[in-house]
């Protein structure tokens, strides 16, 4: 029962390379694959590459080549909700593909020949997931990151949007959630591979969850925020919480 552990970033992933034992590097599809036991579980570490149709292949080579029976993705992702903060953490419950617009076919968001506009994670691996963040951030969320008022990170859970899109200005970022909060779509986050994951694994029938630590907000000072927080924190995260999630499993 190998576990795929996916990142989007060379340094959201480098914590985990390091700490991998009896590895051994594939390449496939011009991907670097790191295959090996973490925290004593079977596991294969792979870059996702940025967007949607490299997070898709990646996922694709995980479950035709590797057979990999779960994917996790761990990650950074820009804030939208109101109080998801730099810092925070949020545990995807569902995708939407935030560019992906087939109207009036189709209700807009809504990718054709799947159920609904939301594209769901799987429920029993999502919860693990939950549990896993819960544990880190009481007992080490003071490590993680403090917010500048003094208030420790907190887990969110819920919708998350994807699509081919950096999203820099508070305008962009507005234009892209007001929308969707409209349509009854609560979104809390903003990234670029986790949607197009969670469809390929529903086509497999692999059960996929995703973790995104929120490296900026999406707003005219996420071109500053998210190189400090990707090189200062980023991998701090993913270590931990994929550390205690393994031993969920
Ligand atoms: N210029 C950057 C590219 C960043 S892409 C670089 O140094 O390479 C941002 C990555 O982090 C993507 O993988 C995406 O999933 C996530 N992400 C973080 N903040 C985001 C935001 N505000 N909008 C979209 N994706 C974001």
């Amino acid at each position: 029962m190998t576990t795929a552990i996916l990142s989007a970033l060379p340094e959201e992933q480098s914590g985990l390379v390091g700490s991998l034992e009896q590895a051994r590097r594939v390449t496939h599809a011009g991907r670097a694959f790191w295959q090996g036991v973490l925290h004593g579980k079977p596991v294969v570490l792979a870059l996702s590459g940025m967007g949607k149709v490299a997070a898709a292949t990646t996922a694709t080579v995980l479950v035709e080549r590797f057979g990999v029976a779960r994917i996790v993705f761990t990650g950074v992702a820009g804030g939208l909700g109101d109080g998801v903060r730099v810092g925070d953490v949020v545990v995807a419950l569902d995708y939407v593909q935030h560019d992906m617009d087939v109207s009036p076919l189709f209700q807009r968001w809504h990718v054709p020949g799947y159920a609904g506009v939301r594209l769901p994670c799987d429920a029993g691996l999502s919860a693990h997931l939950s549990g896993a963040v819960s544990a880190c951030l009481q007992s080490a969320g003071g490590q993680f990151y403090v917010n500048s008022d003094g208030r420790p990170p907190q887990l969110h859970r819920g919708l998350v949007a994807s699509g081919d899109q950096f999203v820099t200005s508070a305008q962009v970022s507005r234009a892209l959630r007001d929308p969707l909060v409209a349509a009854g779509h609560d979104v809390l986050a903003v990234e670029m591979e986790g949607a197009a994951v969670a469809q390929v694994c529903l086509d497999y029938g692999v059960p996929f969850a995703a973790v995104r630590t929120i490296s900026d907000r999406a707003d005219d000072d996420a071109h500053v925020d998210f190189p400090v927080f990707i090189q200062t924190v980023a991998s701090r995260y993913a270590d931990h919480i994929v550390r205690h999630l393994l031993e969920l499993l």
